[in-house]
């Protein structure tokens, strides 16, 4: 209960317990505003109904201003970002949401943000035609996934896919198995460029291993006792019961080609 005398000795007190006092009645304040049935704060928060209509007006003028950014940003906004790129369409999110959602804040803080998100990504752009360097820190390395049919599982590891996310990726690109692979690489922009093998060695089968008919429909086992790394790839000849020069496994299977 805060009465007058209360009120009366905290203003004599030190500063440090009259703040501490302060804090205790804020936290009860907010405690018993808190109510589960109370309907109208749950639906239209703290702001009037009146409010939705306003946000209708400042999501407007928001997503207006966003188009420009976004606009100036240029053309590779809306396509496939590089890192530095999926970061800044990040932070214009994340600024957009309070002036279009908070009744205290008023929309042109969010337009100077939003402005100031484009000079210095344009700036961070400039910094990379500039500097080799900085292109290497703010956009990654490319890196080399598959070299010559075989896998690069060190590589793959730093990237933290599994062999069979890159066989599917393989997959969709109609390839059955490794021998037809020269290299893969994964760009610094996450996508993959794969360059074929012509004409395409043995290699290790990539179908789905439940897919028998598929397997015997496309490919066979090479003769010459051909045998490829269930690790990485590696064709080998000869001897089943050494291990794979190029990952250490001991673990083959017949190498294929295709029909
Ligand atoms: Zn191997």
């Amino acid at each position: 209960m805060i009465t007058i005398s209360t009120v009366y000795r905290l203003k004599n007190a030190p500063a440090q317990l009259r703040e501490l006092f302060m804090m205790k009645i804020v936290t009860i304040m907010d405690t018993q505003s808190i109510q589960f049935n109370d309907w109208q704060r749950i639906l239209f928060g703290n702001a009037p109904p009146i409010f939705l209509l306003e946000v209708l007006i400042r999501a407007l003028f928001t997503y207006a201003v966003l188009l420009v950014v976004i606009r100036l940003l240029g053309k590779r906004m809306s396509g496939q970002l590089t890192i530095t790129e999926m970061a800044v369409m990040l932070t214009l999110g994340a600024i957009i949401s309070v002036p279009m959602q908070m009744p205290e804040r008023g929309i042109l803080h969010g337009v100077v943000m939003l402005f100031f998100v484009l000079a210095f990504q344009r700036g961070l752009t400039w910094f990379i035609f500039k500097s080799h360097r900085v292109e290497a820190l703010t956009q990654g390395h490319m890196i080399t996934l598959v070299k010559d049919g075989i896998l690069q599982l060190h590589e793959l590891a730093k990237v933290n896919m599994s062999r069979e996310q890159l066989f599917a990726i393989l997959r969709s690109e109609g390839i059955a198995h490794l021998g037809q692979v020269k290299r893969v690489y994964q760009e610094a922009n996450g996508s993959f460029s794969i360059y074929r093998n012509e004409p395409s060695a043995p290699g290790y089968s990539i179908l789905p291993q439940m897919d028998h008919q598929l397997q015997q429909e496309v490919q066979q086992p090479v003769e010459g006792n051909l045998h490829a790394c269930r690790n990485c790839g590696n064709v080998s000849k000869g001897n089943v019961q050494e291990a794979c020069s190029a990952c250490g496994h001991l673990d083959w299977e017949n190498a294929v080609q295709q029909k």
